[in-house]
């Protein structure tokens, strides 16, 4: 759920709307999702006055945030490390994701920080809890480019099934060793069940080029009005290195480099992954400066991102690509009583739970009430908009969800305590 929102415009499922044949309704929603298109619907009382056009659409990102982020550090969480990035992140309510090698530890003469039981603890009961995520990157820290598909399929394979082991929820994937260009590795991180995989980009060096290679897009996923990345299995993430590490001048070494990209997502209304490794740990591999970390962390938070895990925008995504609003408006002689929404997104429920943010125009005489929103008899949250624009975020479930103003007249506040009490109201006067 959300505050108050702002709005963006977008189609209108109604009455008529239902009226249609499911399949029909289906394909239409399809339709009027990719193009936003407005419908006008036809309410009961509404023979001789023309029917009000309602606008639904689902955000781009969640909370209609103009673009989205995800934080991820190459490593596993390791409690009292100083610097402690966790609890700085965590301070400025952002969140992180870390990228946790399942089997053993070691890639050639590299020794990575291996899982055990209290950084395994440590992840899933301080950070997680918190918002913080994992990413799949490796049962072993190898590049799975230069093995055959069928031993790429049983790494990840290995990588996702540890993970379960361990409580945790696989959907994000970030390759180790920089691989996972080559198109058979993508196929693999699939079949094993993974959901995206990123693959850490580098810009083309020097000032002219990092410039062309910032308009050319190459660090953007989602831009614009896309519905979908162009490859879930090559997602572009930033690479980030400080230059006194080995001179890497095609990493995005500070935040000086660092703000530009940013500016950028937000314009063409993208989602960027950067990919940290041994954030203030000098004598660790690919470092990166603590201050200008700091500086990264502060940037983000002033911008309006959704700073979130790869896991959740992969959700999102998702979900949003596949999604139908059905609105079902309920007039009576009051005006609009109740509004039923239904998300739909086909999906499993399970596995793609989070929850997506609608936009819809709320009826006027609803602007400044507050309103509840329940789905099964169960009391969600009760919200107010200053505004017709409604931002609200509902988990897609296929089940309806009603939302009712709270009035002042005491026959409404007599329907109010029943719903309140847990019973589904009887609303629909005109079925
Ligand atoms: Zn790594």
């Amino acid at each position: 759920m959300n505050g108050n929102g702002n709005g963006l415009r977008g189609f209108a499922p109604n009455d008529l709307w239902r009226a249609l044949p499911p399949l029909r309704r289906k394909a239409t929603a399809l339709l009027l999702l990719g193009v936003l298109v407005l419908a006008a619907g036809c309410q009961p009382q509404a023979v001789d006055a023309p029917p009000a056009p309602l606008n639904a659409s689902v955000a781009k990102w969640f909370d209609n945030h103009a673009a989205a982020i995800s934080i991820t550090n190459d490593d596993w969480p390791i409690p009292g490390r100083e610097p402690d990035i966790d609890s700085y992140v965590m301070e400025r309510g952002l969140v992180m994701g870390y990228e946790i090698v399942t089997g053993n530890s070691f890639s050639g003469e590299r020794i990575f920080s291996g899982p055990d039981d209290e950084r395994i603890a440590y992840l899933m009961s301080e950070l997680v809890p918190n918002g913080f995520s994992y990413y799949g990157h490796g049962h072993n820290h190898v590049d799975h480019d230069e093995l055959s598909y069928e031993e790429a399929l049983e790494s990840f394979q290995a990588c996702y099934d540890t993970m379960k082991d361990w409580g945790m929820k696989p959907v994000a994937y970030a390759y180790p060793r920089s691989a996972g260009h080559e198109e058979e590795t993508q196929r693999a991180l699939e079949a094993a069940g993974f959901l995206s995989g990123r693959i850490n980009i580098r810009d083309s060096g020097g000032f002219l080029n990092r410039l062309l290679a910032r308009n050319a897009g190459k660090f953007y996923n989602i831009p614009g009005s896309q519905l979908a990345p162009d490859n879930w299995f090559g997602l572009r993430a930033v690479e980030m290195q400080s230059i006194e590490f080995e001179g890497c001048d095609r990493c995005i070494n500070d935040n000086d480099e660092l703000t530009p990209i940013l500016d950028e997502a937000l314009e063409r209304t993208a989602w960027v992954i950067l990919s940290y490794h041994s954030i203030g740990q000098r004598e660790n591999w690919g470092w990166y400066d603590w201050d200008e970390f700091r500086k990264d962390v502060q940037s983000i938070a002033a911008r309006d991102f959704w700073t979130a895990p790869m896991n959740d925008i992969t959700l999102y995504v998702r979900e949003r690509e596949n999604a139908v609003i059905t609105l079902d408006l309920v007039e009576g002689g009051a005006g609009t009583e109740s509004i039923e929404v239904t998300l739909s997104d086909g999906l499993d429920n399970v596995r793609f739970d989070q929850p997506l943010t609608i936009l819809f125009d709320q009826p006027t005489d609803w602007v400044g009430r507050p309103f509840t929103v329940s789905q099964d008899g169960e009391l969600l949250d009760e919200l107010v908009f200053d505004t017709e624009a409604v931002a609200l975020s509902l988990e897609p479930n296929e089940r309806p969800y009603l939302l009712r103003p709270r009035h002042s007249g005491s026959a409404a506040i007599h329907r109010e305590q029943d719903y309140l009490a847990g019973g589904k109201p009887s609303v629909r006067q005109d079925d």
